[in-house]
């Protein structure tokens, strides 16, 4: 298919070139051991956010735009790929096999990084609400040129996407939410970057950061990042899915893991001792459960427009502004640093170049009616 070659051209053609990584700076003994290459455009801005309406907290409240952190596709996922996707490089991998919603962020990423770099795609896609967003995001897995597979339910996800790795050529296979110590590095540096720039003078310190937690990968990294820094830093994670998957005991296992890894490979972070890391999951934001809307997250898509100058949606972006609101009323005096997390590139595809048409039968009822955000 020319076009889709076209188009992987022009994908290869926005990513960046090589970064100094603040984390590789910080224990260089990592950068021989750990697989990483660039698809960030870092560090990402941090700007104040006075828009947010209703806001009525005294310190201030700042953004961390990574939602822009690519032209192809930003958001949360991108600074893990850069680990992620260069391990599976490094084994030689062809083929990505990966599993999510369908409104899956780590699905979309897998598809358009996977694609740029030339790997083969396939991902096996979950039954969530369906949504505008998630509409969005199946158009776009498909445009990228992913083979995409209806799963169904969780069982019925879980056996065909084990059919589709044993069918794959040299599969790598990427989980729900592609939330490991390795990619979750990402957001360790992240930390280091934001850090470089507070001591540039570009922000303040924050007092809390609040970013939406699913696999609580994000909010990991960030923490452990704060403590390697010595600040005081909260990381508050807004809880958008059930509380058996995203929860303390989850989060300080995935810390846990991140610096077993670190330890490993650079001794200078064993010798280190750490302050506590500092993080709270609040939960009063989720409402029914993953990807349904509520009504304050319906009422702040409009808000997220005005912050990043694309629509928001109900799962992530709605859900982490409405929790927001209710933390600087309850913090007045503290400085918030809102972690932006979605993609403001690409969310312009709803006027994406292919059509529903373009995904298998199976997805098409997925696009009949009206929905309710
Ligand atoms: C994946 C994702 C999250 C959740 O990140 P975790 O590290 O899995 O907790 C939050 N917001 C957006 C937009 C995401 O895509």
């Amino acid at each position: 298919m020319p076009e889709r070659d076209d188009a992987r051209r022009a994908a290869r053609g926005s990513l960046p070139a090589a970064r100094e990584l603040p984390l590789f700076a910080e224990l260089p003994e990592l950068a021989r051991q750990v697989p990483w290459r660039p698809l960030a455009h870092a560090p990402t801005p941090v700007v104040p956010c006075a828009a947010i309406e209703g806001y009525l907290g005294r310190g201030g409240v700042w953004t961390k735009r990574d939602d822009r952190i690519s032209p192809l596709y930003g958001g949360n996922k991108v600074r893990r790929f850069e680990f992620l996707l260069a391990d599976a490089e490094r084994r030689g991998a062809r083929t990505l096999v990966t599993v999510g919603g369908l409104a899956s962020t780590q699905v979309t990423a897998t598809a358009i990084f996977g694609r740029a770099l030339g790997f083969a795609v396939t991902a096996v896609l979950f039954d969530q609400p369906v949504t505008r967003f998630a509409r969005r995001a199946l158009l776009a897995d498909a445009e990228s040129g992913a083979a995409l597979v209806h799963g169904g339910g969780y069982a019925t996800t879980a056996l065909r996407a084990l059919r589709a790795h044993g069918r794959a050529d040299r599969p790598y296979f990427i989980l729900p939410g592609a939330s490991s110590a390795l990619p979750c590095l990402g957001y360790v540096d992240a930390m280091l970057e934001l850090a470089e720039q507070v001591r540039r003078g570009e922000a303040p310190r924050p007092d809390r950061i609040v970013v939406p937690t699913g696999t609580g990968g994000t909010v990991a990294g960030l923490a452990l990042g704060a403590a390697m820094l010595g600040w005081p830093t909260t990381i508050v994670g807004v809880r958008i899915t059930e509380r058996i998957a995203s929860n303390r005991a989850v989060v300080r296992y995935e810390i846990g893991s991140m610096m077993r890894y670190l330890a490993r490979r650079a001794p200078r972070f064993t010798r280190r001792r750490l302050p506590d890391v500092r993080f709270e999951i609040d939960p009063r934001a989720v409402g029914p459960g993953y990807g349904a809307p509520t009504p304050a997250s319906i009422a702040a898509i409009p808000e997220v427009e005005r912050l990043i100058g694309v629509p928001g949606e109900v799962t992530y972006s709605g859900k982490a502004l409405a929790a927001l609101r209710e933390i600087g009323r309850e913090r007045p005096g503290e400085t918030i640093l809102l972690w932006q997390t979605l993609s403001s590139a690409r969310a312009a595809a709803d006027a994406a170049p292919v059509g529903p048409e373009a995904l298998p039968p199976a997805f098409a009822r997925f696009f009949e009616g009206d929905v309710a955000a």
